[in-house]
């Protein structure tokens, strides 16, 4: 990308979208389009279509998509489904039709079976049944990479599908009732230290494993990514494989680990509780990320850090 592409952000108000539209913005990039949800619906293929066809946009990062917890991914099975596959084809049909030079689509890491091997490879793609609780979303993120790689089989486009691990940071979602375990173990340590309480409950054993990734340290992956030269780049787009990098840290802790961080970061003396009538949940959830290594790029970000900064981000929201 140079520094005066069209560079078009779907999707820059959440997590994603919103450190990759701040990673391009610090980096100098001048020419960012954005439409917020009530300026372009992302559902409306006509409009998709007038948007790309009045601003021609040279790259096009995909990180529009309707996202939620457990509890919504089961009382919307329907909308998750329908949503993801009409925004993601509007956008990479669009994308075609206005030759688009590079995509990156973004998804998740629950694209990959749910008993997939520890850490889990690229190639372990659709090798097993995934977790029903969000397999509507699971299905279409996993419809989107094929598209990708259809795409740039039949029309030469040079379109990449980025999986993310478990993201965190100062735009994530702190409410107790559906947030994941990060942003509900600094609300529940910031509350602790509040109300002079001396400990906190947290949920399961502890004993589960996960990886997280700075919501910084992915948009620096994704603009990687996007200005690979041309030989590194077009090495991912092969016909036998599909166009597919994980993205993480490779590294992963336990519950446990993850409190005890939260705790000597917020100043927390206090006891964990752990409530086992509470789920675990699946024990590990770790990528394999040699593919990302080996194309030369590694998170910088360690977790204590990454834990400091949102903290201090946060804290007046919060506490
Ligand atoms: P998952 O990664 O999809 O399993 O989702 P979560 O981030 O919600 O949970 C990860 C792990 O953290 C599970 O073992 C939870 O039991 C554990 N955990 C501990 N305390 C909490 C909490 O307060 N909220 C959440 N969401 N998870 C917690």
């Amino acid at each position: 990308m140079k520094k005066t592409s069209r560079i078009y952000i779907a999707g820059h108000r959440g997590l994603v979208g919103s450190a990759i539209h701040r990673a391009l913005t610090a980096q100098g990039y001048t020419n960012l389009l954005t439409r917020t949800r009530s300026e372009l619906d992302l559902l409306d293929t006509d409009a998709v279509n007038d948007f790309f066809a009045n601003e021609k946009p040279e790259y096009v990062f995909l990180a529009a998509a309707k996202v939620g917890g457990i509890l919504a991914n089961n009382n919307y099975p329907a909308d998750f489904i329908r949503d993801n596959l009409i925004i993601q084809t509007n956008i990479i049909e669009a994308s075609r039709i206005n030759q688009v030079d590079r995509l990156l689509f973004l998804g998740s890491s629950c694209i990959y079976p749910k008993f997939a091997p520890q850490p889990m490879p690229e190639s372990c793609l659709l090798t097993g049944p995934l977790e029903p609780t969000n397999r509507p979303y699971a299905l279409a993120k996993i419809a989107g990479i094929e598209m990708c790689w259809s795409y740039n089989r039949q029309y030469k486009t040079k379109y990449l599908a980025a999986m993310p691990t478990n993201l965190y940071g100062p735009n994530d979602n702190f409410d107790l009732a559906n947030s994941h375990v990060l942003p509900a173990l600094i609300r529940k340590t910031a509350e602790a230290i509040k109300s002079n309480s001396d400990s906190i409950s947290v949920w399961g054993t502890g004993t589960p494993r996960r990886e997280l990734l700075y919501s910084d340290d992915l948009a620096a992956a994704c603009l990687f990514l996007m200005n690979l030269d041309d030989s590194r780049y077009n090495s991912l787009l092969t016909e036998d494989t599909p166009p597919l990098v994980n993205i993480g840290t490779g590294e992963d802790v336990t519950i446990r680990e993850l409190a005890e961080i939260v705790a000597k970061v917020l100043g927390f003396k206090g006891e964990l509780v752990f409530d086992t009538t509470k789920p675990d949940g699946t024990p590990r959830k770790l990528m394999d990320v040699t593919r990302l290594h080996n194309l030369g790029w590694h998170h910088t970000t360690s977790l204590e850090e990454g834990i400091r900064t949102t903290w201090e981000a946060v804290r007046s929201q919060i506490s």
